[in-house]
């Protein structure tokens, strides 16, 4: 018999959760405060790179290890879409400006330390002028040395969100668009928190690092992976779309402001982008957009069950794309153990999972 489950917030998380549930025959709901096009979610503004060899210089261990292995999960996820949904795995491309070399060395060597942690990962390879040129002819032979990290991927998150809106009819999700809720205001047998920050009334922890991201058509620049540029105060990713769009990002401010971008961070981030490539000059900026990440104190996503009804997944931060795939499988396992009412203790359950340090269960503390 099929359980009643309540998805909160219809995000990237959300999306998931509510398709994989609704596919194994339970009966969801899943409730936003926007609508189906995911205006307001972190999911829509994002750039949707899946980076985990480049994120590790930053990112926590668990956060490297979950994007690698979610990965090649995508091509599954996304084969089982009735639209098709842009995904490419053709490595990151990483230059710097010959003035800022120091960068590069550290990057490097950030990489050499975090690649161990990858099994199955080919390593950073370092890269010449020519062959940065032969990789991208539209960047010619403007940046000395680069650095190339294969395997590294994208998707199209503007086609994936739709995408997963029919998946949800075609499964049955019964969606209740423009509803704001509160775990305590819903009927179900289980109710999945996927609001990202908009649980922080209710989680406090949880807590907004603003991003702003530029979205240009530029149809003459031909670059065909995403590239990153090395800079002390204004690093850049950019990462081409289909049909000559390229997101633009991303400044990253302890923050919680929700207002338009600033004029500081357009010069920041479109000077950079020229500096990349002039062709950006004739570029047409179609969107400026500013949204915060969904992070936890550690920067770390997290899986969190106190012993009641109200699973909550939370702390995606600025990795919810590189490890959707993996968090969802996590949450799933954690959901058929708790509806199956296993006698297995929790802590017990948990301690034979991949990564035991994802969930967070208050009465095994
Ligand atoms: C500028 C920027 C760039 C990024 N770039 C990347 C990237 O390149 N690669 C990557 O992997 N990740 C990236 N991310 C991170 C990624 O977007 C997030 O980690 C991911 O979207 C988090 O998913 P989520 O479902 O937890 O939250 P969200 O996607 O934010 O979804 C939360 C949903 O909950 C809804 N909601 C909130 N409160 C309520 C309520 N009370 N009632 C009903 N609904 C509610 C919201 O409307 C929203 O739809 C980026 C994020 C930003 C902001």
């Amino acid at each position: 018999m099929s359980a009643r489950f309540a998805v909160l917030g219809g995000g990237l998380m959300g999306r998931l959760m509510a398709v994989s549930l609704a596919r194994a025959g339970q009966s969801v709901d899943l409730f936003d405060r926007a609508g189906p096009d995911a205006e307001g979610s972190a999911a829509r503004v994002a750039a949707a790179m899946l980076a985990p060899l480049a994120e590790s210089v930053e990112a926590e261990p668990l956060v490297v290890e979950l994007g690698q292995d979610s990965l090649s999960r995508w091509p599954a996820l996304l084969a089982g879409l009735s639209r098709p949904v842009y995904f490419q795995r053709q490595g990151t491309l990483v230059v710097w400006h010959a003035q800022d070399r120091d960068q590069a060395v550290r990057f490097g060597r950030a990489l050499a330390r975090a690649h161990p942690r990858l099994p199955g990962a080919e390593p950073a390879r370092a890269l010449s002028g020519a062959e940065i040129a032969a990789l991208e002819p539209g960047l010619g032979t403007r940046f000395p040395r680069g650095l190339f990290l294969p395997g590294e991927g994208q998707l199209d998150n503007r086609a994936l969100l739709p995408a997963l809106a029919d998946a949800m009819r075609d499964a049955g999700v019964r969606t209740h668009w423009q509803v704001m809720v509160a775990p305590e205001q819903v009927e179900a047998d289980w109710i999945i928190d996927c609001r990202g920050l908009g649980a922080k009334p209710d989680w406090h922890a949880v807590r907004g690092v603003r991003g702003e991201v530029v979205r240009v058509h530029a149809p003459e620049v031909t670059l065909t992976r995403p590239v990153r540029l090395l800079h002390p105060r204004y690093p850049l990713y950019i990462a081409p779309k289909p049909d000559g769009i390229y997101v633009i990002g991303a400044t990253q401010i302890e923050s919680e402001d929700l207002s338009p971008a600033s004029v500081r961070s357009a010069l920041e981030l479109l000077s950079a982008l020229y500096s990349v490539h002039p062709g950006f000059a004739e570029a047409r900026i179609l969107e400026m957009t500013a949204q915060c990440r969904p992070a936890l104190p550690d920067n770390r996503p997290e899986i969190r069950w106190e012993g009641g009804r109200l699973i909550r997944i939370n702390g995606l931060y600025r990795h919810g794309y590189l490890i959707a795939p993996a968090v969802l499988e996590a949450s799933l396992a954690l959901v058929r153990h708790l509806a199956a009412a296993d006698t297995l203790r929790p802590a017990d359950w948990r301690a034979q999972q991949r990564w035991p340090s994802l969930y967070h269960f208050e009465e095994a503390a």
